[in-house]
């Protein structure tokens, strides 16, 4: 089965990234909160967004790796080893990947072919 031929799942694959989007801008927001101004060299405990949608592998970023990271609205943050085949592979490093891919449109496209549908 591929990733994208099922709308359905294609729907729950981008809701996932859109839910750990959000926990991750959760999570920035906390850290940036308990910290002082060393805070953006401290290493924070982000969520893998991946396309797998059970994966919550747990990515160590900087505040300011995560800053960069999230500066282009079609970048996702994932563990090193779970960048999708298709996806443009943006940094590798040991502790975190950056990707490039047009997830999001996929998840508005995704919806309004579940929203065809009933
Ligand atoms: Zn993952």
């Amino acid at each position: 089965m591929t990733a994208t031929s099922d709308p359905e799942r294609r729907t729950a694959v981008a809701g996932k990234r859109e839910l750990v989007r959000a926990l991750n801008a959760r999570i920035q927001l906390l850290a940036q909160q308990s910290g002082d101004d060393s805070a953006d060299k401290t290493q924070v405990d982000f969520v893998c967004e991946c396309s797998h949608e059970s994966c919550f592998a747990v990515v160590p970023m900087t505040l300011t790796e995560w800053g960069a990271a999230t500066s282009e609205a079609d970048y996702y943050v994932a563990h090193p080893e779970h960048v999708d085949a298709g996806a443009e592979a943006v940094v590798a490093g040991d502790r975190y990947a950056l990707a490039r891919s047009d997830w999001r449109r996929a998840y508005l496209e995704a919806r309004v072919e579940t929203l065809d549908q009933s």
